[in-house]
């Protein structure tokens, strides 16, 4: 296990900003990060999985410790349920295609999204009318300070929209070493209402799909709509669809008859910041190296050499756009360092 000084991370995020790390170490076992851990109990520490969600607009003055813990087992199974462990360095993709090869159901709508196993918990991830806190039993963590490990049940991750105690009270305390998840082995929950999985499996004539058919379908979706960050840099949806109440929603409306919104509740209502984005005339604007995608406004693009702050100001831009013009708040969904 090699510490590594003044280390590019240009090709650990996937905006592929150049940003360097004062430090940084890649663990593969427990023991190695326990041991990183006690070697560096005075350092500053950042912990990294895929980079697919955060922006780096300065260097990291710490030790980054990248969690690449690798393996995932079948727990236990009954008649109807299987409960699947993956270590937090697995890449989320493979494991859903893992998964889905095994015939367990649950994870197949968010086939392809970008990151780690050890991260969907962070943010609860989401795609396609599923969140990872449907399937989701527990996660263990390493306690950063003490080295404990604590298991985490779903109750106590407080999941909600991209949101969980990973990114508030447990934030920078724990490291997320493994997850857990309670999938079908049959009768499996094909959810294919929302967006256009409906319109993808009528074009290939599937009538009863299965989930590897949801699956291809998601990823078609996925690759014709989404920039893939080895192409051109991003970070998926930079920011969160806003949440408003309803008093403010039919103020937007009477206004702009045409938005978007979907029920949250019988007071609130969210609203998809794309639409916003889009018809606030956003689609496409580039500042230099800087742009929101052309084709889908709620992603920004490192077009090659934008810098982590060309992001962030192009991002303050679009916020400010959006409240001139709607009244309505958007934050970030991505990380920002
Ligand atoms: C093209 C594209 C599409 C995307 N689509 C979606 C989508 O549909 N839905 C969705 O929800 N997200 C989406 N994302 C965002 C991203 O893929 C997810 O948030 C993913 O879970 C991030 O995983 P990561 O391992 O890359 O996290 P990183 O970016 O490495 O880390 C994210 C945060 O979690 C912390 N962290 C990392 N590992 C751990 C750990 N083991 N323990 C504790 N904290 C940790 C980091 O410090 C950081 O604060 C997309 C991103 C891209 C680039």
């Amino acid at each position: 296990m090699q510490i590594h000084q003044n280390f590019s991370l240009k090709n650990y995020n996937t905006f592929g900003i150049e940003a360097k790390a004062k430090q940084f170490v890649a663990v593969h076992t427990l023991d190695q990060l326990k041991s990183v851990l006690e070697h560096h109990k005075n350092d500053k520490k950042f912990i990294l999985g895929g980079g697919s969600n955060m922006l780096l607009t300065q260097d990291i003055d710490a030790l980054v410790i990248h969690v690449d813990l690798k393996g995932k087992k079948v727990l236990k199974e009954d008649e109807n349920f299987v409960w699947v462990e993956s270590n937090a360095g697995e890449n989320w993709h493979e494991f859903v295609l893992w998964t889905i090869e095994q015939d367990f159901g649950g994870l197949e709508n968010m086939s392809l999204i970008p990151g780690n196993v050890g991260t969907t918990p962070v943010q609860n991830i989401g795609a396609y009318g599923a969140e990872i806190k449907d399937t989701f039993v527990s996660c263990d963590a390493m306690n950063i300070e003490t080295q404990e490990m604590k298991k985490f049940t779903k109750s106590e991750c407080n999941f909600g929209y991209r949101e969980s105690i990973f990114k508030h009270e447990a934030k920078d305390k724990f490291i997320i070493t493994s997850v857990v998840f309670k999938l079908t082995k049959c009768n499996h929950k094909i959810s294919v209402e929302y967006g256009d999985i409906k319109a993808e499996l009528a074009k290939n004539n599937i009538k009863n799909p299965t989930i590897k058919d949801v699956s291809n379908a998601v990823i078609a979706i996925r690759q014709s709509k989404l920039p893939n960050p080895k192409e051109l840099g991003n970070s998926g949806s930079f920011f969160k669809n806003p949440v408003i109440s309803r008093e403010e929603f039919l103020k937007v409306k009477e206004k702009f008859p045409d938005v978007k919104y979907f029920e949250i509740s019988e007071t609130e209502v969210k609203v998809p910041a794309g639409w916003l984005i889009e018809h606030a005339g956003l689609k496409g604007y580039r500042n230099g190296d800087a742009g929101v995608h052309k084709n889908q406004a709620l992603v920004l693009v490192n077009y090659g050499n934008a810098t982590g702050q060309d992001i962030l100001n192009l991002s303050k831009y679009v916020q400010k756009t959006v409240f001139d013009k709607y009244g309505i708040a958007i934050e970030a969904e991505v990380n920002v360092i």
